[in-house]
């Protein structure tokens, strides 16, 4: 049983990356859902996906708007790492930062998101999360069989910024190392932006 596709669900004013991972039993992890649950649950919908759970990398406010609401339709547990929980918390008094007024339903903190590897019961899923502070306290990437979505961590053109709350420059270079020892031949699917593979990133820099 092979990891058949990732969706891509670009959304709201900073163009986050919502995806949705399925197998070829239509099994579905959401990870990171951000400001439009409408259009996920169109996609899963359309799809015809069973969701198991939700994985975020980080908590800012782009990132978890949509949490909640598919909570709600789903069902399903939420994972974050707790290093984020502030934050989490928090999300409605940053999203000035983020440019935007609307309040959103913060989803209270559920399912740790530690480097122990998760997997799904009847499923081919393998998360390994990868424990990556610096964008955010509690950031985290999420290597999932050959697939590793970094969240703001890792991005096309460079590291995620570290002048958001939560965020620490000299981390997050040192968590950027982690990801070096990667097999090069990795998809990296970032928070923004257009997927690439790790050895574009590491030989060119
Ligand atoms: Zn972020």
């Amino acid at each position: 049983m092979k990891i058949s596709q990732v969706i891509t669900h670009v959304n709201g004013k900073w163009k986050q990356n919502c995806y949705l991972i399925y197998n070829n039993k239509n099994n579905a992890l959401i990870i990171d859902p951000g400001s439009d649950p409408g259009g996920i649950k169109e996609l899963i919908t359309e799809y015809n996906l069973s969701p198991l759970a939700i994985l975020n990398t980080h908590a800012h406010y782009d990132h978890i708007g949509a949490v909640t609401a598919l909570i709600e339709l789903y069902g399903i547990p939420f994972y974050l790492n707790e290093n984020d929980q502030k934050l989490l918390k928090q999300a409605n008094l940053y999203r000035i930062l983020f440019e935007s007024k609307e309040v959103i339903k913060v989803p209270l903190f559920d399912q740790n998101l530690t480097q122990e590897p998760i997997s799904f019961l009847a499923t081919d899923f393998n998360v390994e999360p990868i424990l990556t502070p610096g964008h955010t306290q509690g950031s985290v990437c999420l290597k999932i069989n050959d697939y590793l979505f970094t969240g703001d961590t890792l991005m096309e053109g460079g590291v995620g910024r570290t002048d958001l709350p939560g965020g620490d420059k000299n981390q997050i270079y040192k968590s950027v190392e982690i990801l070096r020892s990667l097999p090069r031949g990795t998809v990296a699917f970032p928070g923004h932006g257009h997927p690439f593979l790790l050895n574009n990133f590491f030989d060119k820099s």
